[in-house]
């Protein structure tokens, strides 16, 4: 019995692999067509100040208007974007449409997302010409790499977002909690602010193991000269609770979920 229970875990395990493998190859194919043939979206979630409760900005997040299986969340696909490599071109195309987005609204800011990975040695420069190709001031566009994708060390991470810092675009660290953590590195990245993971905002007011975590963040990074945002809020007690702990700006159910465009700008507005 205990043979055959045995198999049939590793077939069990065997069917996953499968399946996984399956599905990779399915999305895989799917996405590089999505690319080609423009079903991808973006979505504008509201970033508030926490002060006022005035909005300063806007994230943009990807969709996939899928022609079959509806709209897709990013992580529906993006972990296959990365494997196969297509997470670039992904961002490059959310890229182009949030810089569409602020030539539309001269009054909007807007934050994107990007993989580490875009981090080549070419990224600042790309930017910088897109900006100016448009028009565009770089004070506008804030860039959010991921805390866990960072490669550190890496001389030429070190040096696209000095490129970045230099040319005057805002880069966050996001997820910020979730991955290595070492807080030291905050003090050698070039990087402007950071964005608490919604992990640490989910249980306040009352966890106070979150609410430590918080106030220490803001109080670290305040003294650090680093912007301070954090994500996941869905209600007024949370908004209060981190505007009392020094928290900047805030992005989340409570202020406003991610929606197209129009949802936010009804008439294009052209001027302020
Ligand atoms: P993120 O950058 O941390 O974005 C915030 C995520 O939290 C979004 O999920 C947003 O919809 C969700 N969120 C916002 N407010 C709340 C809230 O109050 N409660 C809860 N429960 N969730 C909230 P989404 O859009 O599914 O994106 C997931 C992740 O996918 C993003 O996390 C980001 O890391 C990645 N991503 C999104 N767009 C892009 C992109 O264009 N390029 C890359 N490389 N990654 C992207
Ligand atoms: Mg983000
Ligand atoms: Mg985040
Ligand atoms: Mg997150």
């Amino acid at each position: 019995a205990a043979k055959a229970a045995g198999g049939g875990r590793c077939r069990v395990f065997a069917d996953a692999l499968h399946e996984r493998a399956v599905r990779r190859l399915t999305v895989e194919n799917d996405l590089r067509r999505a690319v080609d043939e423009g079903e991808l979206r973006v979505h504008y979630q509201p970033v508030v100040g926490l002060r006022d409760g005035l909005r300063t900005g806007f994230e943009a997040l990807v969709r996939w208007a899928h022609p079959r299986r509806g709209l897709l969340l990013p992580e529906q696909f993006l972990d296959v974007a990365e494997e196969c490599g297509l997470v670039g071109a992904v961002d490059g195309l959310v890229l182009e449409e949030a810089l569409g987005f602020l030539t539309r609204h001269p009054c909007a800011r807007v934050a994107v997302n990007t993989s580490a990975r875009r981090l080549d040695g070419t990224f600042a420069a790309t930017v910088a010409a897109e900006l100016r190709r448009r028009g565009l001031t770089p004070d506008r566009l804030t860039v959010e790499l991921l805390e866990g994708s960072l490669a550190l060390g890496d001389p030429v991470t070190q040096a696209e977002l000095r490129d970045l810092a230099a040319l005057g675009v805002e880069v966050l660290i996001d997820d910020f909690g979730t991955g290595y953590s070492a807080l030291s590195y905050l003090r050698r990245l070039p990087v402007t602010g950071l964005k608490l993971d919604r992990s640490f905002v989910t249980g306040l007011p009352q966890d106070t193991g979150s609410d430590r975590i918080a106030a220490a963040v803001a109080t670290l990074a305040g003294d650090l000269g680093l912007t301070t945002t954090c994500e996941g809020v869905e209600t007024a007690a949370q908004a209060r609770h981190l505007a009392a702990q020094g928290w900047q700006s805030a992005q989340g159910f409570h202020f406003g979920v991610p929606a197209p465009e129009e949802r936010w700008f009804p008439v294009s507005s052209g001027s302020c």
